[in-house]
């Protein structure tokens, strides 16, 4: 696919054209991923035969609801039957979260790993890097994952440069803007924060710094309206840098990421087919929210038909000002499990969270979803705090219904009880979501 050089921005081509002329395009590449699947793949090989699908037949994007979706429990119980190459084409051995707590293998040829590559290099593209950027990594570069690798790969093929630091290290992270004047970081946007009060407290004067911009991975900065979250405005409060979101799962093996217009991460139609599916795996309307269901596009090791992520997303389809004319991807409001229906209204635990870390005093909380007499779900807050505020019930109420229209019920504690309640001995995270729920 030819690239536009922009300046120094590099838009592929097939970007800046009509929808109608993408959604051919992307017809096209499906009908290529079916033929690959049908040969290679021991998994959707039985699936075509079982549901007696002729992939002749799947034409249009429109066409893919005639085929069932692959759930994340598919991956977990056949890894092996998605694999379309012999083992020893595999190069990278990566592996994700599984639904059952075991780690899913994910393997990727040399092929993919270019693939890989080249959708970063579009997605820092989208973020408007260039050659002249210097990029501090505060993301994991080993541990099986596949994320920091693939910003690795992108930055090199755009000509960035590149410092690999991985996560947490406060110190180090600043010895290392001073040593070497990064102009961006890629990091998860709550460690931000964290380091602002590192700074801060080691008299760093970071707001000087050559930093001006930060990719933002993992977590939402925005609200679905796209203004800043309660998380981004602490960050833009404080640090006058240009935040990016970006999106994207071991999976779909594609980033989503945003363009200096911050609204929404930019589709890539080269390397995935999206769409949002409701509760019954049917499309849902453009002002709806959806599961987001990738398809990809290129993949030669782990190719993935229908694969439902269980992230919710708007999604946007007009024009951007940045000149590509691609779909745009919402902040992830929830997951799909952890969707609550309360008094009428679908809520999803990040909104509560962003309700709750407004309130300075909070410090910390835990979210309880159970099931009540009458089979609907009751939302149970414990807030950890200072004595003093433990009967402030009515104030945090007053904000719930401000900005989620219901309120749930509140409980208090002090913030050392919460804190055991949400450390169990195995855990390495915090919990700060428990569903007691029958599902
Ligand atoms: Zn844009």
């Amino acid at each position: 696919m030819p690239v536009i050089k922009n300046g120094l921005m590099h838009i592929p081509d097939i970007e800046t054209k009509p929808l109608e002329e993408i959604k051919k395009y992307q017809e096209k590449k499906l009908a290529e991923l079916l033929t690959y699947l049908q040969e290679h793949s021991k998994f959707y090989k039985e699936l075509f035969a079982q549901h007696k699908i002729d992939i002749r037949q799947i034409k249009t994007l429109e066409d893919l609801t005639q085929i069932p979706v692959t759930t994340k429990d598919d991956l977990q119980k056949r890894t092996e039957d998605f694999l379309c190459v012999p083992k020893n084409k595999i190069v990278d051995f990566i592996t994700t979260s599984g639904t059952m707590g075991e780690p899913v293998t994910f393997a990727m040829t040399d092929s993919d790993l270019d693939r890989l590559a080249y959708n970063e290099y579009i997605s820092f593209s989208c973020a408007d890097t260039t050659p002249d950027d210097i990029f501090q990594l505060m993301v994991t570069l080993d541990k099986r994952f596949m994320a920091g690798m693939a910003y690795f790969l992108g930055l090199r093929k755009l000509g960035a440069g590149i410092i690999r630091i991985g996560p947490g290290l406060q110190e180090l992270q600043f010895e290392s803007i001073q040593r070497f004047s990064p102009t961006g970081l890629v990091t998860v946007p709550s460690f931000i924060p964290k380091l602002i009060d590192y700074a801060e407290k080691n008299g760093v004067d970071y707001k000087n710094s050559s930093v001006k911009k930060a990719v933002c991975i993992g977590e939402a900065i925005r609200n679905p309206d796209f203004t800043l979250n309660t998380l981004g405005k602490r960050i833009a409060d404080k640090w006058d840098i240009k935040l990016y979101s970006t999106y994207a799962s071991t999976e779909m093996g594609t980033a989503f990421t945003e363009c200096e217009a911050g609204r929404g991460g930019h589709h890539h139609p080269e390397m995935i087919i999206v769409e949002f599916l409701d509760e019954n795996d049917q499309p849902v309307k453009d002002d709806e929210p959806g599961e987001v269901t990738v398809t990809t596009l290129g993949v030669e090791g782990m190719p993935l038909l229908r694969f439902k992520t269980g992230d919710i997303c708007y999604h946007h389809t007009e024009a951007c000002s940045c000149g590509r004319t691609t779909m745009r991807l919402g902040p992830v409001i929830g997951r799909k499990q952890q969707m609550i229906k309360f008094k009428g209204t679908t809520l999803y635990p990040p909104a509560i969270y962003d309700v709750l870390n407004e309130i300075e005093w909070i410090e910390n909380y835990i979210v309880e979803v159970s099931t009540n007499q009458l089979g609907t779900d009751e939302i149970l807050v414990k807030i950890g705090c200072d004595e003093r505020y433990f009967n402030s019930e009515k104030t945090i109420k007053d904000h719930f219904r401000a900005k989620l229209r219901v309120a749930p019920e509140i409980t208090f504690y002090s913030p050392a009880e919460i804190y055991q309640i949400q450390m169990p001995a195995k855990n390495r995270k915090p919990v700060i979501f428990v569903d007691n729920r029958n599902h």
